[in-house]
Formats: structure tokens, C-alpha cells, sequence
């Protein structure tokens, strides 16, 4: 299971969780250019969960502004979509070009 960050993060982009996050899996991160390709924070519309690095310790979840994440279990039936958006961002600290799709 993993966290996932769903449709308010869209335009907000607020980077707490990056910070509050223990394990590093949250991306992009600010003033970060990533060497394998991965598009920066000014190239995408909302922050990613890594779900292979996500440990589920739900720090991320109440310092976000626009309560845009979400335990897998509690994701809205609507945004179902962000579980694969997630991961298609970066997998196990990899980024996956081929199914990366930005908005
Ligand atoms: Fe990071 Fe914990 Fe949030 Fe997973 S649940 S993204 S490990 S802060």
C-alpha cells in the first residue's frame, strides 16, 4: 500500500510533505533537477508518492493545505486515476518515461 497524492495538489504544490516526509519519497522536490530525466517541479502540475518507497507512516497527510492525500484505502472513488499517476512518476526512486504522461 502507499499513499497517494490526488486533485487538489493541482496548481498548489505546496512542499510540505516533502519535508515531513521521513523516507524521502515524495517528488519533485523544490530547486531539484533529478539526473534521470524526471520532469522538475516546474514541469508538473502536482507532487508524487513514490508507492514502492512510501512506508505509510501518514506524516505527509495532515500537513498538506489542501488535504489532497490520501491513504490508499480512503482515495475517493473519483480519483482512483492518481493511484497509476503516482506511479507513473517515479517507481522505487526510478523514473519511468514511458508512462509518465504530464497533464
Ligand atoms: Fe512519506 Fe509517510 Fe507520506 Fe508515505 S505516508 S509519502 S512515507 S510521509
Amino acid at each position: 500500500m502507499a499513499y497517494i497524492i490526488a486533485e487538489p495538489c493541482i496548481g498548489t504544490k505546496d512542499t510540505a510533505c516533502v519535508d515531513a516526509c521521513p523516507v524521502d519519497c515524495i517528488h519533485p522536490k523544490k530547486d531539484t533537477s533529478y539526473e534521470d530525466g524526471r520532469p522538475g517541479i516546474d514541469q508538473v502540475d502536482q507532487l508524487f508518492i513514490d508507492p514502492v518507497e512510501c512506508i505509510d507512516c501518514g506524516a505527509c497527510v495532515p500537513v498538506c493545505p489542501v488535504a489532497a492525500i490520501f491513504a490508499l484505502d480512503d482515495l475517493p472513488e473519483k480519483w482512483q486515476g492518481y493511484i497509476e499517476k503516482n506511479a507513473n512518476y517515479v517507481t522505487g526512486g526510478k523514473f519511468q518515461p514511458d508512462t509518465y504522461r504530464a497533464a
